[in-house]
């Protein structure tokens, strides 16, 4: 669904290879951060389950929070699709983030109007 891209092995990947087989939505996600929209709430006991989607890369984000508080219990959590994380790279970088925010822009300038 999120168009081809070859498999690397997660030994030899590098950057360039990550970015350049990524779907270019990714790598908005990854420059702006998500974009939330509601998805799903539930009450769970004392708690609201809130689940948000982002309209870009489908990551989900799961909350619980208090329903009298409103304060925020048990941490967040995040499913992201399977192809959002990259298998073989540890944290990025500045570098790293540079070189996704680039793709970003450009795909960015392509967009302007
Ligand atoms: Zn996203």
């Amino acid at each position: 669904m999120h168009g081809g891209g070859r498999a690397v092995p997660a030994q030899e990947i590098t950057i360039k290879a990550a970015v350049a087989q990524m779907p270019v939505e990714y790598t908005h996600c990854r420059d702006y951060g998500h974009g939330w929209q509601p998805h799903d709430v539930r009450e769970v006991g004392r708690h609201y389950e809130r689940t948000q989607r982002c309209h870009r890369c489908s990551t989900q984000r799961h909350q619980y929070i208090n329903r009298k508080t409103g304060r925020l219990e048990g941490g967040t959590s995040y499913t992201y699709p399977d192809d959002y994380l990259i298998k073989g790279l540890g944290w990025f970088s500045a570098d790293d983030r540079g070189a996704v925010r680039l793709v970003s822009i450009k795909d960015d300038m392509g967009k302007a109007s």
